[in-house]
């Protein structure tokens, strides 16, 4: 299939951060062959008209648990132990694979309307979520969330069948689903089992996707029990010799951080959950300074409460200029570069975030035919701090249209929306236990 989107102003993002005003791009198969001007031979089966619309890169949500969908409003004004240990951990005793199926499903919907082509999540059944991959046309990574607390103690999977999940799905949906090994965190995992599950990363060239320093709390019970900090025991344990995605590490010495940076760690950084559970700004500026590569994600919906990366878009900038009283902090495409390339590069999707000929097709259409996107003097200025999830128009994934002006064209979403509200509804009128406790 050859589409082409005509008239089109595009942020692409490149390295000089080009931008270009009314323009073409040309898509053949799952790749873009052309970025600004599409070559005269070029004989496209499907052509958009992209007047009064801008082309970006897709996002790349780089830490969700899709699932937690169900779970949307039902973890209220809490901080991190509370919201653990009175709602989230014990919704979760009645978490089977099919709630995380329709989660998975409802969270896909969500997605795809806001503008994100990619996913990493950690969480459950995971099988059931590359189903959802599968026939969502996104992309994801995908890691099967492990405690390593001894026997009857994981949800659905043990290491080694966590293990079978990576190999049987790596590479799977044409390469749109990645695996990864999804230790929970090194305030839950024991260090030995951190020490296991790296190694077995390493043998088999797997990643890893872990929860890393929430809290000054984390840190300080890590110094008194392991005599180190957190990031410094993953150091220790093997976890960054292989690519990891470490999610929030919010409570970093400068030590810390040197490390991130010299081991090639991703931070995913999920604003809108430090806000909500006011678990502190982290400090994004001295990150990026240091050279360590930074990723945006919505974090699961029961502490966001939504998946629209478009809003942690413009959180990001808003939260470090705030906490850092600099409004030049994450200025610019930052925050566009944040969400888009930071995170492909950290999925394994190096081909993707940006828009030049040759790369992945995966790019999103806003409609800026609306008034809080009147006037066009900084098209990268609109996008970051006026748009709205919602004008998203088109959703493109390896050169697939999964979106277009309001109807997605893979998914029944109706459906899905009540079956997702069955779900939620039935798995919290269960008999509900404490799943584990979680001790700041
Ligand atoms: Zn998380």
């Amino acid at each position: 299939m050859k589409t082409l989107i005509k008239d089109v102003d595009i942020v692409t993002l490149d390295e000089k951060g080009t931008v270009i005003r009314g323009g073409a791009i040309a898509i053949d198969g799952a790749n873009l062959v052309a970025v600004g001007e599409a070559p005269v031979e070029f004989a496209p089966d499907r052509t958009i008209d992209g007047a009064n619309h801008v082309a970006v890169p897709g996002f790349f949500n780089a830490h969700c648990h899709a699932s937690m969908s169900l779970v949307r409003g039902y973890a209220e004004d809490l901080p991190l132990d509370r919201w653990f240990n009175e709602r989230v951990w014990v919704a979760e005793s009645a978490l089977g694979p099919e709630e995380v199926r329709a989660g998975a499903l409802l969270a896909a919907c969500e997605m795809i309307r806001s503008g994100t082509v990619a996913f990493n999540d950690h969480y459950f059944y995971m099988d059931h979520v590359a189903e959802v991959v599968e026939a969502s046309g996104l992309r994801a990574s995908l890691a099967w969330c492990q405690f390593g607390l001894g026997a009857g103690k994981e949800v659905g999977a043990d290491l080694p069948a966590a293990l079978a999940f990576a190999e049987r799905f790596h590479g799977e949906a044409e390469g749109r689903i990645r695996a990864m090994l999804g230790p929970h965190s090194p305030y839950v995992c024991p260090p030995a089992f951190l020490r296991e599950i790296a190694a077995l990363a390493k043998e088999k060239g797997l990643g890893l996707h872990i929860h890393l320093a929430e809290s000054e709390e984390q840190v300080s019970r890590s110094l008194a029990t392991h005599g180190m900090t957190p990031t410094r025991l993953l150091e220790e344990t093997g976890v960054l010799d292989v690519p990891t995605i470490a999610a929030h590490a919010l409570y970093l010495s400068d030590d810390d951080v040197a490390i991130l940076a010299r081991r090639g760690a991703t931070v995913a950084h999920c604003p809108i959950t430090y806000a909500k559970l006011a678990m502190g700004p982290g400090d994004v500026p001295r990150l990026l300074r240091a050279g360590v590569n930074v990723a945006l994600g919505t974090d699961g919906p029961a502490s966001n409460n939504d998946m629209d990366m478009k809003e942690a878009v413009r959180f990001l900038p808003l939260l470090q200029k705030l906490a850092r009283r600099d409004a030049e902090a994450i200025a610019g495409d930052a925050s566009l570069r944040i969400a888009t390339q930071a995170g492909a590069r950290a999925m394994g999707f190096p081909s993707s975030g940006v828009l030049e000929a040759g790369k992945a097709a995966d790019l999103v259409l806003f409609n800026f035919d609306k008034p809080h996107l009147v006037p066009r003097h900084d098209l990268v200025a609109n996008l970051v701090h006026a748009a709205k999830g919602s004008d998203v128009s088109h959703v493109f994934v390896a050169g697939r249209l999964l979106y277009e002006n309001g109807t997605i064209l893979t998914l029944d979403e109706e459906k899905i929306r009540a079956e997702a509200e069955r779900a939620a509804f039935r798995m919290v009128s269960r008999d509900l236990t404490v799943l584990r406790e979680y001790q700041s």
